[in-house]
């Protein structure tokens, strides 16, 4: 009511019931005439009234809209559907209620909140309609700005999120969606502590800290997805403050920058590895240098000596310079890469074979377990170095389960697509054989992860590492075009999945696959004498893991004992060149007269070209090299048996 008719009525005494009713009447029409568009319509929807806030917002004259139908407005936005409804609606005798976009007579166009109420007779039947509305065009184009920014908000890849300030998810995006996999009606309401911060929601209090000195505040942090996997984000925290200048809610637009930090860390990686590589392939030579005239001068000093003291003394200088030798061969492999020979390689049946031989020498307490997909493709490689990849990935996990575990081994085709290679930089698309090596035992902190293939990086005690079995691998897998990847936590154990590119040309070929299978034995006996006991028990349980059978003698005049004893049955002699007591030469001397035609192979871990010549001169034509694989050592043992 108006404080005019207000003013009116007081103070003029009693007035008839009927006086007082009109008068409330017409004050009711003045109100709702000064707030709400009206219009009155008979059963059929012909216009009978209008009033004057109708007529400035439709631009048209009363005279023009009387007799009438509303479909004069219509501006064609709705659906037939829609209009049907609200006449449905309405002459069911029920209230309809909705939102209108209508053309006035100058082709503007406005949005009305309407409400229609159907006036009855006395049977229920509608006899005319009265249509309230009230303008909510600005609030249309309010609404549709916000869906317009949500739906730009939305198209962006940062996840956008917006929270009160207790940290409870306001505004969720689909790029929200999209990093953490929580979808909308999920993550809203939720804390974005427990949501988002599980590894330390607490951290929540921290941004707010922040925040507080401070409007805005870029941080970089670990956020956990909704499968629990984790990813480095850069969040960008801003505290919105109301016209008042208090604050009203937290904006956070974070990005997953895991892949930037991946190829920042592997440059990194790549660039350290590259000034040790120089740094020790230049130590490396110069201590070849060094080493080489030690053991040259070791053997001529052995040869002239006949003091059997002095001989033990002359065996630690050889031994420990022929290790060092051995080291020097691995830091050159490392810094100057594997070159080598390629042929076709199955690695279905080189895992295989080389599972057979660690199964063997593994403890008991670790289970090996493998899965070996038969369709896996070949490989274009050298299965020795191969071999050594393997037996190092291997000993790791041996190590790394002291108390026992499983060791699993799984063989198959893999393609990286652009999604994987984004994950590695050293991948590149295409088709790949896998090799995963897994273990469950105590696993590696992130940190330790990313320093293992580092050379000399070793978390093995003093003495039971030497740091180079990894950088060696991951040498020898980049030299074949591949590429290695490492998962491990911390108490859950580790896997390291080795890639090579599949060879297209050679995959598929029955050739291929027989060419590359390790020739075994048909229980032919062998001799192996070697004053090294592991180079015995792993060179014996090779061989007889491949149909061979094997005795062992620690040193020469033990291996002339056992041949002279078994002469008849020996087949083949595997002899290491120097031992103590009596040395491979001399000992290859006295087996030649029992017994000319034994075929010999002579072992080494570095034999000089004067023992390559002394043993050759007793007509000894096959040597190994230590350390030596499995594949090696049978293929040798094959040329051996053939030359019989
Ligand atoms: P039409 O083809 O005319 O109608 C679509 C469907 O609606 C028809 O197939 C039919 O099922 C049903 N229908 C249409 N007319 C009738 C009828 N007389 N009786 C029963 N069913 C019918 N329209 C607006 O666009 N803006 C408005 O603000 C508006 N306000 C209205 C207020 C009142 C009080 C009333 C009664 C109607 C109002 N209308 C309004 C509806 C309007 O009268 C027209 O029906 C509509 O605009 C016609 O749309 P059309 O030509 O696309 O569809």
């Amino acid at each position: 009511m108006s404080e005019q008719s207000a003013a009116s009525t007081s103070g003029s005494g009693p007035v008839p019931a009927d006086r007082d009713a009109l008068k409330e009447l017409s004050d009711l029409r003045y109100a709702l005439d000064e707030s709400a568009i009206v219009a009155i319509t008979d059963q059929t929807g012909k216009i009978t009234f209008v009033n004057d806030k109708f007529c400035r917002i439709s631009k048209y004259s009363r005279e023009e809209l009387i007799g009438e139908d509303h479909r004069i407005l219509n501006s064609s936005y709705h659906s037939k559907e829609f209009i049907r409804n609200i006449w449905t609606t309405i002459a069911s005798g029920k209230v309809w209620r909705g939102e209108l976009r209508n053309r006035a007579k100058d082709g503007s166009l406005y949005w009305v909140d309407t409400t229609i109420v159907p006036f009855l007779d006395d049977k229920g039947k509608p006899i005319q309609y009265i249509a309230i509305r009230y303008e909510i065009t600005e609030r249309k184009a309010a609404e549709e700005r916000i869906r317009q920014q949500a739906s730009l908000l939305d198209k962006a890849q940062d996840a956008i999120v917006v929270c009160d300030l207790k940290f409870h998810v306001l505004y969720w995006n689909k790029g929200a969606e999209r990093m953490y996999g929580w979808p909308l009606s999920e993550a809203l309401g939720k804390n974005l502590g427990s949501l988002i911060l599980q590894d330390n929601p607490d951290r929540v209090h921290e941004i707010r800290d922040a925040l507080e000195h401070a409007n805005e505040w870029t941080t970089e942090y670990i956020h956990t997805k909704r499968d629990g996997s984790r990813i480095t984000v850069q969040a960008r925290w801003t505290l919105v403050r109301d016209e008042r200048g208090k604050p009203d809610y937290f904006l956070a637009i974070n990005t997953d920058i895991s892949e930037r930090r991946r190829a920042e860390e592997h440059l990194l990686r790549a660039q350290r590895m590259e000034s040790i590589g120089t740094l020790a392939g230049g130590i490396a030579h110069d201590l070849n240098n060094i080493l080489s005239p030690i053991l040259m001068a070791v053997e001529m000093l052995e040869l002239k000596n006949r003091d059997e003291d002095i001989g033990k003394w002359l065996d630690v200088i050889r031994k420990c310079s022929e290790r060092g030798a051995n080291l020097i061969k691995q830091v050159l492999t490392f810094a100057r890469g594997m070159e080598g020979k390629r042929i076709t390689v199955q690695p279905k049946y080189l895992v295989k074979d080389i599972i057979k031989v660690i199964a063997e020498t593994l403890p008991k307490s670790i289970a090996v377990d493998y899965k070996i997909s038969p369709d896996t493709g070949a490989i274009s490689a050298d299965p020795t170095q191969i071999q050594q990849v393997l037996m190092n990935l291997f000993v790791n996990a041996r190590d790394a389960m002291p108390d026992g575990g499983t060791l699993s081994v799984a063989v198959s085709n893999a393609t990286i697509d652009e999604t994987a290679a984004r994950g590695n930089p050293e991948a590149e698309i295409g088709d790949y054989v896998v090799i995963s090596v897994s273990d469950t035992g105590h696993g590696m902190s992130p940190h330790v992860v990313s320093r293992i293939f580092d050379p000399f990086f070793t978390t093995k005690e003093v003495g039971k590492g030497t740091g180079l079995g990894l950088s060696t691998t991951l040498s020898i897998v980049k030299s074949h075009g591949g590429f290695v990847n490492v998962y491990s936590e911390p108490g859950r154990g580790s896997r390291f999945s080795v890639y090579f590119p599949l060879d297209e040309v050679a995959d598929g070929k029955e050739t291929a696959e027989s060419a590359e299978r390790s020739p075994i034995g048909n229980g032919e006996l062998i001799l192996i004498v070697d004053d090294e006991e592991h180079i015995r028990e792993t060179a014996a349980a090779a061989l007889e893991s491949f149909g061979y059978k094997a005795i062992t003698a620690s040193n020469g005049v033990e291996g002339l004992a056992s041949f002279a004893e078994n002469m008849e049955s020996v087949s083949v002699v595997l002899t290491d060149i120097s031992m103590p007591k009596m040395d491979g030469p001399s000992m290859i001397k006295t087996l030649k007269k029992l017994s000319p035609g034994i075929p010999i192979i002579a072992m080494s871990g570095l034999m000089s070209a004067e023992q390559k010549a002394a043993i050759e001169s007793q007509g000894v034509r096959l040597n190994i090299i230590k350390p030596f694989t499995a594949q090696n050592l049978l293929t040798t043992m094959a040329q051996a048996l053939k030359s019989k």
